[in-house]
């Protein structure tokens, strides 16, 4: 950190170089994050549909400024840590998509109610409906609720169009609840990389939205916000029109997984890869293997291998090799790179990956042009 800490000091003054970093380190390429921010902003707007970008991806106060200065309506939020942070610092618009239920977590809720211009949460069962209205009226708050409706995978939502009618007429009773709408994210679907696979399950699983928002609308709680989407839909759901508004994260990054998926159908890539972890080979003593710094604290384990972007061939292999470190095996690799030899990385999985660090270095190049903080790192609740 020392070494990171003066060099921020130099920023103020003039900028630094990239290659001064301490390894591993977690990098962002500015220009194409402004970039992929602003060709999601321009494609929901062509629409006519709104954008909440996710910022579990991120986590990043310095991030939700630059959507919502390029069009975003506000952003989204896993959990009521995050939504805290991103309120404080000064982001408005905010839509909680996981359930909170725990008492605790619901009077912090209540609370950043009271604070929070245009927060709003989900809400899948009564009985929490009921005790985050309570809270509410012990705070003399009132919240806007979006009805989070499961389409199949059973990790939250109420599980049929009949319990989201139920649970509107719970939330109609309530005296400080507004109902706002409904949620359906469809996590399950994102990743499947054909897209003619992809689009055929996301028009299957919007015919059951579409019979949710018309048992609501017969019932006389016809939907406002219809809210959900990601990365790897966002082009089907912008097609099919049944959003108002699209909750994508990844986009603004980035990461080996999606770069798996063709995301617009005509094998382009529509997103640059914003995100890298710069790393440095600390050991060389065989041919075909070299080890890098970069290991489990410094990748997701969960999406697989991470790639070479640069300084390294591209289809070496890469193996995890413990906490610390990776394997980087190819013909002769040995032989050409030394210990202290930098190698800059594509990330297998963005969002578990941006939370093992505390900052971003955001680069132009070869230039470091600021250090930003991953502001809601660790806020898991
Ligand atoms: N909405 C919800 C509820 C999510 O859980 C996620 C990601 O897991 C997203 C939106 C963002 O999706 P993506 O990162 O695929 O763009
Ligand atoms: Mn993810």
């Amino acid at each position: 950190m020392t070494d990171d800490v003066t060099l921020h000091a130099h920023l103020i003054g003039r900028q630094g170089s990239r290659a001064d970093l301490n390894t591993p380190v977690l990098v962002l390429d500015e220009g194409a994050l402004d970039r992929n921010i602003a060709a999601m902003a321009a494609l929901a707007k062509a629409h006519g549909v709104g954008l909440r970008p996710h910022a579990k991806t991120h986590k990043s106060v310095d991030i939700a400024r630059r959507q919502i200065a390029a069009g975003a309506l506000g952003i989204c939020c896993a959990k009521i840590g995050e939504a805290e942070v991103m309120a404080d610092g000064g982001i408005s618009g905010i839509l909680i998509t996981s359930p909170v239920a725990a008492p605790r977590a619901v009077e912090r809720l209540a609370a950043l109610a009271g604070r929070a211009e245009g927060l709003m949460a989900v809400v899948d069962h009564p009985a929490v409906a009921a005790r985050i209205d309570a809270a509410l009226g012990q705070a003399r708050a009132s919240l806007d609720v979006i009805i989070d409706i499961d389409p199949g995978i059973a990790r939250t939502g109420v599980a049929s169009a009949e319990k989201a009618v139920e649970l509107a007429a719970a939330i109609a009773a309530l005296p400080h609840l507004r109902y706002r709408g409904v949620q359906y994210y469809c996590g399950s679907q994102q990743h499947i990389e054909d897209f003619a696979e992809r689009r055929a399950a996301i028009v299957e699983r919007t015919q059951y939205l579409e019979s949710a928002i018309a048992a609501l609308t017969d019932a006389g709680f016809a939907p406002d916000i219809v809210t959900g989407s990601g990365t790897g839909t966002h082009r089907i759901d912008l097609d099919l029109g049944v959003f108002t508004e699209l909750q994508a994260g990844s986009y603004v990054f980035m990461d080996k997984q999606y770069l798996d998926c063709d995301l617009a159908g005509d094998g382009s890539v529509p997103f640059e890869t914003a995100l890298g972890v710069d790393a440095r080979v600390v050991s060389a003593n065989h041919p075909g293997l070299v080890t890098i710094d970069a290991g489990f604290k410094s990748l997701s384990t969960d999406g697989g291998a991470a790639v070479v972007r640069r300084g390294a061939p591209a289809d070496a292999f890469f193996a995890f090799m413990g906490d610390e470190h990776a394997a980087l095996i190819a013909p002769g690799i040995g032989d050409t790179l030394a210990p202290g030899d930098p190698v800059t990385l594509t990330v297998p999985h963005c969002d578990p990956t941006v939370n093992l660090y505390d900052h971003y270095h955001v680069v132009d190049g070869d230039t470091l042009v600021a250090i930003w903080p991953v502001s809601a790192r660790g806020r898991a609740r």
